[in-house]
Parts: C-alpha cells; structure tokens; sequence
C-alpha cells in the first residue's frame, strides 16, 4: 500500500539519509563548504596565480639591539624600518610565534607568515619617553617604528617574541608598565636566562638555575605572563639536552615546549616530515652581500634565496582550517602532527 498519506514521510527519509552521507563523506553536497568547496577555492586561487604551498618553510627572525649604527648584534634604525617596508611588499606577515607552532597562525590568502623574536630585552627594543606630560613609547625604538609601520600597513601585524634577560628594558621603573602592555596587546615573551652564559659550558644544576629564576622573577613582575620558550644565549646548548625543556631549581619547577637557537636557516612546519623538532633555527636580521659574502645566512639572504625558490617557501591559502599544497606533497605529512580538525587538501 501507497498511500499519498505516507509520501511525506518517505521525502524525509530520504533527506535524512543524504544528509547522514554528506556527514559521513565530508562532501559539500551542493554546498561549498566541506571539502569539496574547499578544493573549490584553491582552484580559484590557483587560476588566480597564488599556488598556496603550507608545507613550504618559514623564517623566525632575530633582532638584538635597533640603534643609530649597524653593527654586529645591532640593526640600525633606517635598516630596520627597510626590512619592514622589504617583507611587507615581499608578501610576508607577521604571525604570533605560538601561533605558528600550533599551526593556527592566519594570514591572508598568497602570503606568507613570519616571526619577529628580539633577544636581550635591551632598551633599544621598547623604551618610554616623555612627551610633555604623556608617557609614550619612543618612535625610534623597534616596537615604536612597528607601531608606526603598523598605522600605515595594519594587514603587515603588529607581533614579536621577546626572549627577556633580568633588565627587562633597562628602564627599572617602567618594568611593569611595560610587561602590561606587551600582555595586552598580543606580545610574547621568552625566557633568556638570567646570565646569559653558554649553557654548554655548565653543571646540570648550572643550568637549571639559570633557566629557572626568570620563571620565579617574571612571576613577580606579573603573574599572568605564559612563559614555555627558552632562549638559548649564544646558541648554546646544555650538555644534558632535556634540561632546556623540564627542570627545577631551589622548588621552581620550569616546562619549555621549545628552545630556540641563533643560527642560520628556515624551517618547515611541525606536520612537515623534516620539522626541527623542539630545537629551532632562527635566521638574524642582516643583509646580504654576494659579493664578499658577508651576512650569509641572514635574512638579506634567505630572502634573495626564497624569490629564486618560491616553491621552498610557505604561501598561505587563507584558510585557517586547512593545510593546502600541491597534492604530491601530502606524502610528506605526518598526520598526527596535524592541528586538531585540520586536514590536507591537496591541487
Ligand atoms: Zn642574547
């Protein structure tokens, strides 16, 4: 029997039932919102011109000292605002460092993410001034030229890691003015130790005490502030590796979930096969002169190098949701380093 009464019945069955294989598959089923729609939108990106590549490779920038002169550990001022202005136009943006660990760091569809990460916490990175009766922070120190880049460019990012050392800035009594406002506006801070020595020249208990009395003062300053990234001073590197990531010192217990080095190259993401692990290269902010080779190594450099190569660099797909390459790349995944909910599409 086939009563008209029944048919209504039957078209909900039969909705559910699509709706429970669209589920079940992950198809867009007309919509474009599951993978379908995915694959979609990086055509049309494609046909655009942008090939997202986010198994490509990323940098971590290091700054020191942003003053008048350049000179080793030192960034001039004119230089710095240049090397803004070169990674801007270059298509690259800054993302926070934790963000880009996690895999969750967003930029736009086409470019690609970078990391600032000032070491020494030196006044040269963040100093106050007066300016009659205002505090505000000095347009000629690095985060006052950022802020001013940022007004005119504000897609470029206003974001850095400072890996910080007792001083805090050399302006004691702006300490926790200063702690507050990186807090609040989305900084990151890292640990330095408290003498900045070769940690590969000291005991284990050396090192720990070292690594762990930042955690203990930067509580004091403010205890809001996250702090899981060692700084290695020099690029040092302790005898016993671990102690970099978990110790304790006179009952001041210390957890880092990376340590960071000094030198010299890019790196591939945490889901990519040849990922650095816990132990990251930085590249410092130099420029680079073929002719006698000076600043090998460097950003001037790595940067030249990423526009003879841009299929070796990470271009994003906009889509925070997604780990888009060319499809012969998935083989270079390693699945269960994927951010949870994320997956590989591949064009
Ligand atoms: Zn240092």
């Amino acid at each position: 029997m086939n009563s008209p009464s029944r048919k209504p019945l039957i078209v909900i069955c039969a909705l559910l039932l699509v709706a429970s294989v669209c589920a079940i598959t992950g198809a867009g089923c007309g919509s474009t919102s599951g993978k379908e729609g995915q694959v979609e939108s990086v055509n049309k990106l494609v046909e655009k011109g942008i090939r997202p590549n986010e198994m490509g490779m990323v940098m971590l920038l290091e700054y020191h000292r942003v003053k008048d002169k350049e000179s080793d550990y030192t960034r001039s001022i004119e230089n710095f605002k240049k090397d803004l202005q070169t990674l801007y136009d270059k298509g690259y943006r800054l993302v926070r460092f934790h963000d880009l660990m996690s895999g969750k760091a967003s930029v736009p569809a086409g470019t690609t993410p970078v990391v600032f990460t000032f070491d020494d916490s030196t006044e040269s990175q963040f100093r106050y001034i007066k300016e009659g009766e205002k505090t505000i922070i000095d347009p000629e120190c690095a985060l006052g030229i950022m802020q001013a880049f940022y007004k005119e460019h504000s897609d470029f990012g206003y974001k850095a890691l400072f890996n910080y050392l007792p001083q805090l800035f050399d302006q004691p009594k702006y300490v926790d003015e200063k702690v507050d406002y990186l807090q609040e506006n989305g900084f990151e801070l890292g640990n330095h130790t408290i003498n900045h020595p070769s940690l590969g020249r000291l005991s284990d208990e050396e090192v720990q005490e070292e690594i762990a009395l930042p955690v203990k003062n930067m509580k004091e300053v403010n205890p809001e502030v996250k702090v899981d990234v060692l700084c290695l001073p020099h690029g040092s590197v302790p005898k016993n590796q671990e102690l970099m990531y978990k110790g304790s010192y006179d009952g001041i217990n210390y957890k880092n979930n990376w340590a960071l080095l000094v030198g010299s190259n890019p790196m591939y993401p945490m889901y990519h096969y040849q990922n650095p692990g816990k132990l990251l290269p930085r590249i410092q902010a130099m420029d680079y002169d073929p002719e006698d080779g000076s600043g090998h190594s460097g950003s001037g450099y790595w940067l030249q190098y990423f526009d003879r190569h841009p299929e070796l660099r990470y271009i994003s797909d906009g889509n925070p949701e997604t780990i888009c390459a060319p499809a012969y790349m998935k083989s270079r995944l390693l699945p269960d380093q994927l951010p949870t909910g994320m997956h590989f599409v591949g064009y």
